[in-house]
């Protein structure tokens, strides 16, 4: 009799463990310490959110949204500056007008507010100010570009090893023998992959695509917010992952304030940088495949700088390119009062990337300033007004960024994407550094976040692919699926 009234106990405690954790039961807001969930997402940047939109679509709505910060969108993010609204993070639909490109199909629905980008409308100027623009010398480097172009294709229909962009330009016939030679490669490469080209791999390289600056008040970000609305109430903000365990059976994630949560299925969708830093535990340790591919597509440093000024007293061009002798030294400023991106607004917009963005990312908004003001003074006389402001975000030093945007280091292959996607028993991966050809654009972290979900949905309905590592890879703590 005691026994069955033990039994008895138990049962019910089952009962109701499973019916205050399960599917429709299932509400964001309780303060339960540990909740159960059919598919536990990761972060609530786009990889994120077009995976729960996708989940959505094909009847699954039984998920959650883990994000560490206390907005959605992640690396999208819109501030206030000077009374005009910024974009601190994404700010170009790159590959605008492509019809398969999703962020243009939504740029096109939600009618955002932009310009095309016109990288011909630059002026150079050097450290006394001069105009050194030389039509020439501009010519010169876009046919290198072609060159290197042609070099790519040959080197990839043959086979051959990847090298970088450096050696490769060098090849071509193409030496950045001045600061206003340095500077036009500097706004054509680092600006795009913000990577020295040293270190920029050939097989990764693009030549410019047709991109449309984003400059709406609603922000950039507004297209993926609208998507979350119709899972707002499944996004829990401030949640910390701090471990993820990860089978064949499932997952188990536990965040920082203390709260499990249980899942058949995980997508993470934090960025490589987090991924390779120890700030989240994985159970077992991610293999040495992974890893290896996780090292070799970090993100970069790119840096926005926005400085406010009672009036303009710049050139009237999209880009003026500053021929420092160093090269990377505060090179590329941008006219945002140019084609009415923001009239009116007298904001000088500055971009640094690689060593020189951990740099300022390091250093105070004053320290920063008083660089830039050097800078412009060299150019424009001692006349100019001083700034009534500077705002810039730091994303390498954000533990859930660490960094801007990814890329592929030399010698990255086709097999290190393919490990990198690759899931771990129950775990899928997705974000902007997953995509073998979208890495470090948005579309990137669109596309994977889509492909993941639909991978898990077809899981759920049981056909679940099997994913084995590519290459010379010790599969030590693989799991099968
Ligand atoms: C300065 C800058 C400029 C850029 N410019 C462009 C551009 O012009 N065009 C373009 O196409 N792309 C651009 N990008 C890149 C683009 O923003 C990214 O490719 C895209 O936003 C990546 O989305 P994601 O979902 O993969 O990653 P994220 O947006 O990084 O999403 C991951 C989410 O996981 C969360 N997270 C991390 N760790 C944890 C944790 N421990 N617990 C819980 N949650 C966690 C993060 O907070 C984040 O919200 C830019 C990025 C930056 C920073």
């Amino acid at each position: 009799m005691k026994r069955d009234l033990i039994l008895l106990f138990l049962y019910v405690f089952h009962l109701f463990s499973l019916s205050d954790v399960h599917g429709g039961q299932l509400r964001p807001g309780d303060t339960t310490k540990t909740r159960r969930t059919k598919v536990l997402i990761l972060g609530a940047g786009v990889a994120g959110l077009v995976a729960a939109k996708t989940l959505q679509e094909n009847g699954i709505n039984d998920f959650l949204i883990l994000e560490a910060q206390d907005y959605i969108g992640g690396r999208f993010k819109q501030r206030s500056f000077a009374g005009v609204k910024l974009e601190e993070g994404a700010n170009w639909i790159h590959y605008a007008d492509d019809e398969q490109n999703p962020l243009w199909e939504l740029k096109k629905k939600h009618n955002l507010r932009g310009i095309y980008t016109n990288y011909s409308d630059i002026i150079i100027r050097n450290e006394k100010g001069q105009d050194t623009t030389d039509r020439k010398v501009l010519k010169e480097f876009a046919e290198a570009e072609g060159k290197l172009m042609a070099l790519q294709e040959l080197k990839s229909k043959d086979q051959r090893p990847d090298m970088s962009v450096r050696a490769a330009l060098s090849s071509v016939g193409w030496t950045p023998d001045t600061p206003a030679k340095s500077v036009i490669e500097y706004s054509v490469m680092d600006f795009e992959f913000a990577e020295r080209p040293k270190m920029e791999s050939l097989m990764g390289f693009e030549s410019r695509s047709l991109d449309f600056f984003v400059a709406d008040p609603r922000g950039y970000g507004s297209i993926f917010l609208k998507m979350a609305n119709n899972f707002r109430d499944r996004i829990l903000l401030n949640k910390i992952v701090k471990h993820v365990s990860y089978t064949r059976y499932g997952i188990r994630v536990t965040t920082v304030d203390g709260e499990t949560f249980n899942a058949d299925y995980g997508l993470c969708t934090f960025s490589t940088s987090v991924l390779a830093s120890d700030s989240v535990m994985f159970s077992p340790k991610l293999p040495q495949w992974k890893m290896e591919a996780i090292n070799k597509v970090p993100l970069a440093y790119y840096t926005k700088i926005f400085i406010k000024f009672p009036y303009k007293f710049w050139d009237s061009h999209e880009f003026i390119l500053y021929a420092h002798r160093i090269r990377g030294h505060y090179p590329i400023w941008m006219d945002i009062e140019a084609r009415d991106i923001l009239p009116g607004s007298a904001i000088l917009h500055v971009t640094v990337t690689g060593e020189m963005s951990l740099k300022v990312e390091g250093q105070s908004d004053s320290e920063t300033l008083k660089e830039i003001m050097t800078e412009l003074r060299n150019v424009y006389g001692s006349n100019i007004p001083n700034a009534q402001g500077i705002f810039y975000s730091r994303w390498s030093k954000n533990p859930f960024t660490r960094g801007s945007y990814s890329n592929a280091e030399v010698g990255t292959t086709k097999a290190d994407f393919h490990n990198l996607a690759g899931k771990l028993g129950k775990l899928f991966f997705a974000g902007d550094s997953f995509d073998f050809d979208w890495w470090g654009f948005a579309q990137g972290a669109y596309f994977t976040g889509e492909r993941k979900a639909t991978e898990i949905v077809q899981c759920i309905k049981g056909n679940c692919e099997v994913f084995w590592p590519k290459g010379n890879v010790v599969q030590e703590v693989y799991i099968n699926p």
